[in-house]
């Protein structure tokens, strides 16, 4: 379902990802841990093609995208497609401050996919229930907690129907009585079946709620396994030292 080979990038001389190689089947929930600056957010981005990598593949679904011969062989329309396959949530939420609700839900599918208007408020609507917040619909977003915030910008990534959800440390800028909310909004799309992967800071999330975790460090993967194993039973020295740190 979501297959990386060989990713490598570089911002200067400073080498963020090196020969990245992780896959996911389609339904699995992957779980990404790591040090800070270890790359995690840049193998998101790389995945989203917010950030280009300079060597390597992704394939999702039937799509692949080859970095082998560089930046400048790829075609901007084709970046703009590939980058469909994902619905990214950040740490910042990012909605758009001046539309309402249900508008900032609907505006990809209306605008990117030309989707009619009326099907696309429907289905923006049920998404919106689906997170809690059908009641919210016409609000303006700085009239709502972060919790709702982040649970507005999960329903407008999913509004765009991606194969694969991404999250950045979803719930890191939150008050810790509000992560509650968005961790049982991403436990529900896991239960659904929805390819994901989760960048996190919340270990005992990632060991229940995903199916395997992936520790970085140095832009590299240093161990992959079953999260139950991973978080509980690291056998990498590097990961160990790591999740000393939570316990
Ligand atoms: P954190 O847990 O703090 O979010 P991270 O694992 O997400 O860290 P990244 O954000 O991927 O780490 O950054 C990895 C390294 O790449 C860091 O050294 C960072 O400074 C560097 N980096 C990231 N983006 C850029 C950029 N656009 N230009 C230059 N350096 C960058
Ligand atoms: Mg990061």
């Amino acid at each position: 379902m979501i297959e990386v080979v060989g990713l490598r990038k570089s911002f200067g001389n400073l080498d963020v990802l090196k020969d990245i190689n992780i896959a996911a089947r389609k339904g699995e929930v992957v779980g990404l841990i790591g040090p800070s600056g270890s790359g995690k957010s840049t193998l998101l981005r790389s995945l989203n093609l917010l950030s280009v990598p300079d060597a390597g593949a992704v394939r999702i679904g039937n799509q692949t995208m080859d970095f082998s011969g560089g930046r400048l062989r790829i075609r901007d329309r084709d970046l703009a497609a590939f980058r469909a396959n994902t619905g990214m949530v950040f740490q910042n939420f990012n909605l758009f401050p001046h539309m309402n609700v249900l508008d900032n839900v609907m505006t990809g599918p209306v605008r990117v996919l030309k989707r009619p208007a009326a099907e696309v408020r429907e289905e923006a609507l049920a998404l919106l229930d689906r997170v809690g917040l059908r009641d919210r619909a016409d609000a303006n977003p700085e009239n709502l907690s972060g919790g709702q915030k982040q649970r507005v910008a999960i329903a407008r990534a999913l509004a765009m129907r991606p194969e694969v959800m991404l999250f950045d440390e979803a719930t890191s800028a939150l008050d810790p009585a509000l992560v509650g909310e968005v961790l049982a909004v991403i436990r529900d799309l896991a239960a659904q079946g929805m390819t994901m992967i989760l960048v996190t800071h919340e270990m005992a999330f990632a060991r229940d709620v995903a199916d395997t975790v992936i520790f970085m460090q140095d832009g590299y993967v240093v161990e992959q396994g079953s999260a139950q194993q991973v978080i509980t039973d690291p056998q990498d020295r590097a990961t160990q030292q790591f999740l000393a740190h939570f316990r």
